[in-house]
């Protein structure tokens, strides 16, 4: 996991909007041919061959995370990598990225900077570069806006809209982890408050806690299918759970489909913390969210060339719409899916 730093105290007030700015983009490396200009003027330049993708999302203090357990650090590096994860899921590479930070006085320079901090390690891992953002100040909290860019020179972009009757579903990793993970640190978290000298054990939780704390987006699936020569009909990155990801690229792409139960692939330890926490390991990767894994449709022809890879798990097949999208259990039974994603209202 990240380190933080014990923090010193300078007050956002004291130190304006410029110097701010300038604290940001001081660390800013531009490393990408196609970055022809970066933080500084009134826009980036980029040269981008062939086709651009671009997407963005929003971070908002107490409805998407909670800095209770969520480090600073931790935050700028999962803000940056959830970006990401969606370029991935067009079949793109991830170039660039574009920050804007709203905060409130109640935060300090050296809160920024560890923010900052997570955002470049983020860029580093993930070789992308930042070329800009906004900064301005908020009556409450922390919000915070990244928008990715990334291009599809090679391929074209993979929708979600490209998948048809009897091709086969694939996962990559494993499902649930993320969402166990913040229950685990939600726990220790009210046990905390009711004793502030308990001194949390996460250790056989780590791997949940870290899926959560330090997710990472799947930039080497883009490049091992392109390795394998497998091109994904339709793909989409499980943000929300399995059962909604499954459900969108069964409506754009007019066709239903089979998840069998006991296929989809789950960490031991989840399956371990599903029992302690009396919950259900096939409705927490269904409905769990957060994973960033990806999720995708391929052609039957291609099934050798992904079988036995570690990385991708076949969990079922896509169908005629008319059958919808259906979980086929352990028993035998076939259940329609219901998409309850993560929802953050
Ligand atoms: P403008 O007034 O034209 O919006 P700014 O003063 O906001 O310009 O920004 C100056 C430069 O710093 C721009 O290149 C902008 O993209 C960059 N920048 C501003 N805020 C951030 C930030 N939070 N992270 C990264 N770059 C930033
Ligand atoms: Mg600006």
């Amino acid at each position: 996991m990240l380190e933080d730093k014990k923090p010193a105290k300078t007050s956002l007030d004291e130190l304006g909007e410029f110097a701010l700015i300038e604290q940001f983009a001081k660390s800013a490396t531009v490393a990408l041919p196609s970055t022809l200009h970066g933080i500084g003027d009134d826009a980036a330049v980029l040269n981008h061959e062939g086709k651009t993708v671009v997407s963005t999302d929003m971070l908002v203090e107490g409805i998407h995370f909670d800095l209770g357990y969520m480090p600073l650090k931790h935050l700028g590096y999962k803000a940056v990598v959830v970006n990401l994860s969606d370029i991935y899921a067009m079949g793109a590479q991830a170039t660039q990225i574009l920050v804007s930070v709203a905060v409130s006085n109640r935060f300090t320079l050296e809160a920024m900077e560890e923010l900052y901090a997570g955002i470049h390690l983020a860029c580093k891992t993930y070789g992308v570069d930042l070329v800009g953002g906004d900064t301005t100040s908020s009556r409450q909290g922390l919000q915070l806006s990244v928008t990715a860019v990334g291009s599809a020179a090679e391929a074209a972009p993979v929708l979600r809209s490209g998948a048809a009757d009897k091709e086969l579903l694939v996962v990559t990793g494993d499902l649930g982890a993320a969402y166990m993970g913040l229950q685990v640190l939600a726990r220790e978290q009210d046990v905390f408050k009711a004793n502030p000298n308990h001194k949390p054990d996460l250790e056989p939780y780590t791997f949940l806690v870290e899926r959560q704390l330090k997710p990472e987006a799947r930039k080497d699936i883009v490049e091992l299918l392109q390795a394998l020569e497998v091109t994904p009909t339709s793909m989409i990155d499980i943000s929300d759970g399995l059962a909604s990801e499954v459900m969108h690229l069964c409506q754009k792409s007019d066709v239903g489909c089979r998840i069998y139960e006991d296929k989809i692939p789950l960490d031991p330890q989840l399956i371990s913390v599903c029992e302690e926490f009396n919950v259900d390991s096939t409705t927490i990767a269904l409905s769990g969210g957060e994973d960033y894994e990806l999720l995708f449709t391929i052609k039957q022809e291609d099934f050798d060339k992904i079988k036995g890879n570690p990385n991708l798990t076949v969990i079922g097949h896509m169908t005629e719409k008319s059958d919808g999208a259906n979980l086929v259990t352990r028993g035998d039974e076939v259940i329609p899916l219901k998409a309850q994603g993560w929802k953050a209202f």
